[in-house]
């Protein structure tokens, strides 16, 4: 943009503070300033941190006394201009201040002139360069597909696990690199493991830098500068990577699009992918989506053809793909009520069996339940009674023998022995943890060897990395863990996997719990039998789920169609759009107030602009399925709605004014919202 350098006009100032932009008057110094520069402006008594946007009027408003700008930041690089852009649209589509949004481009400390070493802990660098396997005539076609033009397009990348996906993106990075470009790959940050981050930097020594959350502030520092200086060509990194402005970014690659985490449910409420396809828009950049379970989102734009759809149907060498059995666990109940078999109740006989053969032939095993804890809570089976979390309206789970502990707000407590309602009858364990697993594998198995993978066992980085590397070496027989563990991985000697309880995640209050569950099924399954065939047993109490189904079948296509007819049916998204408000207030009456009184301005805008009350839904308010949080009473509303920027316009209109929400309580809008609790 041409700012204006003739007339000495006002700036507007994008500032480090919840507010919009500001207007400042040009620096006392006379220094023309551009767009995207970083400086320092008064507010209030303070100096802040802006970005400016452009040249503006003098407010009409002659009372208002406009401060000069205090100078450029020169610690801080100039923001692009394609960034820039990015940033406005961010601020203009999530409704968050502009100020706040720019802010998160920068590192958290400032750069040091002096380096001490350059060796970094953050990536491991090779000297000598790993060369590429030859491509297979699926590799080859997709990647001639995505570089043939270099212009905005969004590619889709749907390959099972294993179908070599990655090796298309490191061939797509390279032709990239050639160019004299550079490269973003972002991936959910438990996939940031040694294992993927070792396999891009044997293929680009040297050249990776990596940005996630786990490194320490002067480590990210470091980092940043390293891809912002163009000395490092490729930033891999968890979503917050998305903000480091590359100057010469190329092509963006998205891993594992379809994962819950790519979306922040706080402050910033953006979705990492949506998020990504808009930057590479500004930039006219290629962008590649890669998934063995595309979220629906994507599919369906896949469908309407907005996207390239491209699909690895077979995995690599034609290994392959696992054979899946479910087990009913009601027979399972029906036989045993009968004939007790002596194994633990979550436990088959079937695969107890497979157990049985694998550990016989030194292979390896995994369980995974997406559950933590010993059991899921503890119940008087006199009274009724459970203990529950006093901040938070959920049960507590039981740890280790006595302990219990709430998951939201790690409230904890002591499991007495006897109900502390009724003190008559003995509390017992109600459901299945990962630990109770452990135990019981112990009792049956006690020569084999077991790591546990959740988050009470593997808090940091270093304990997972490490979890990893045992069972790479096969220092590890079976694997227990949840979900946190079914990610990305690809171990050699995998050869089977047990889904314990399957149903865990069917019935989340939350209009995407099949499509999670699809998802979650698939990529734990194709844990297995990464080098020889391998087995999946799914025990469930719903083996006509319809997530299970398709998982049996390795049916993506047909679960999508199934679910997008209930999506149609429903107008939930990718068939229509939707906001939800979120009301938090320490009294539940004033909470259910203000949500009354939100859906009365929603239902009143409606009345007087004709767009809104065509094709939008105001639902609610409903108390949030997860009510009471850390002491706050939780109320939704949500508005769904067939066009983006017709939500947008009604939200902006509705949080306006917010005169009217009492102090004390919050009123906060989450647009394309994942998280439903
Ligand atoms: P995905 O990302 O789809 O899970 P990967 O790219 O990790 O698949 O590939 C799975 C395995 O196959 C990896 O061990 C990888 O090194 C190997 N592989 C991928 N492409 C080829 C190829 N063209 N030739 C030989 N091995 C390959
Ligand atoms: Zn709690």
């Amino acid at each position: 943009m041409n700012l204006d350098e003739a007339t000495n006009r006002p700036y507007l100032i994008a500032v480090d503070a919840p507010l919009g932009a500001l207007t400042y008057l040009p620096p006392e110094s006379g220094m023309i300033l551009k767009r995207g520069q970083a400086v320092k402006v008064p507010l209030g008594r303070r100096s802040v941190n802006g970005v400016v946007l452009k040249n503006t009027d003098r407010p009409a408003d002659v009372e208002i006394k406009l401060k000069p700008v205090i100078g450029p930041d020169e610690e801080r690089p100039a923001i692009p201009q394609g960034y820039m852009d990015w940033l406005e649209w961010m601020a203009q589509y999530y409704l968050h201040p502009l100020g706040l949004v720019v802010e998160t481009v920068f590192p958290p400390l400032s750069r040091k002139t002096k380096r001490k070493s350059t060796k970094s802990a953050a990536v491991k660098d090779y000297t000598e360069r790993a060369g590429p396997p030859t491509l297979t005539f699926e590799q080859m076609a997709v990647l001639k597909s995505i570089t043939e033009k270099p212009e905005f397009s969004v590619h889709l990348l749907h390959g099972v696990t294993g179908s070599g996906k990655t090796e298309v993106y490191l061939s797509l990075l390279e032709k990239v690199l050639a160019e004299g470009k550079q490269g973003l790959v972002l991936v959910p940050e438990i996939s940031l493991t040694p294992q993927l981050l070792d396999r891009f930097s044997r293929r680009f020594p040297g050249m990776i830098a990596v940005l996630h959350s786990h490194l320490t502030p002067r480590e990210k520092t470091n980092q940043w500068w390293s891809v912002v200086s163009g000395e490092r060509r490729i930033l891999i990194g968890a979503r917050s990577a998305l903000f480091c402005p590359v100057p010469n970014l190329g092509v963006i690659v998205l891993d594992e699009e379809h994962e819950p985490s790519y979306k922040q449910d706080e402050q910033l409420k953006y979705h990492a992918r949506d998020a990504a396809i808009v930057l590479a828009r500004t930039l006219n950049i290629p962008i590649v989506l890669g998934s063995a379970t595309p979220s629906l989102e994507s599919w369906n734009n896949a469908l309407t053809g907005r996207y390239h759809l491209h699909t690895m149907k077979s995995r690599v060498l034609d290994r392959e793909m696992p054979s899946i059995e479910v087990v009913d666990l009601r027979e399972v109940t029906k036989e045993r009520k009968d004939t007790p078999s002596g194994l633990p109740f979550w436990l088959s006989d079937q695969l107890y069996a497979e157990l049985q053969h694998v550990f016989e032939k030194k292979e390896q095993a995994a369980l995974f339940l997406n559950r933590r804890g010993v059991a899921q809570t503890a119940q008087c089976h006199g009274c009724g009674y459970t203990a529950e979390c006093p901040n938070c309206s959920v049960t507590l789970t039981v740890h280790g023998r006595t302990h219990l502990v709430c998951h939201f707000c790690e409230f904890t407590d002591q499991l007495t022995e006897m109900c502390p309602s009724c003190k008559e009858f003995p509390m017992q364990p109600l459901g299945l943890g990962t630990e109770r697993i452990e135990q019981d594998m112990l009792g049956l198995f006690p020569a084999i060897r077991i790591a546990r993978a959740d988050r009470d066992e593997v808090q940091s980085r270093e304990q997972l990395e490490k979890v990893i590397e045992d069972v790479e070496q096969h220092n590890v027989d079976l694997l227990i863990g949840t979900q946190m563990i079914a990610k990305g991985l690809d171990f050699q000697k995998l050869n089977l996997v047990g889904l314990v309880l399957a149903d865990v995640g069917f019935h989340w209050p939350d209009f995407r719990a099949s499509e999670r569950s699809f998802q979650l099924l698939t990529q734990m399954s194709g844990r297995s039998g990464r080098q020889s065939a391998g087995r999946v047993v799914i025990q469930t109490y719903n083996p006509e789920h319809i997530s299970i189904q398709y998982t049996v079948k390795g049916d993506f296509r047909g679960f999508a169609e199934f679910e997008l007819q209930e999506r149609a049916d429903l107008l939930y998204p990718p068939i229509w759009r939707m906001a939800m408000f979120r009301i938090q207030s320490a009294s539940a009456d004033v909470g259910k107030q203000t949500a009354d009184r939100l859906v009365q301005r929603s239902k009143a805008m409606q009345k007087q602009f004709e767009a809104y009350s065509q094709n939008m839904m105001i639902l609610g308010p409903a108390p949030a399925p997860l009510f009471k949080l850390r002491n706050k009473y939780r109320y939704h509303v949500m508005v769904k709605c067939d066009s983006a920027q017709k939500l947008n316009h009604f939200c902006r209109q509705l949080l306006g004014d917010e005169s009217w929400v009492p102090s004390g309580t919050k009123v906060q809008v989450d647009i394309d919202p994942f998280a439903m609790l």
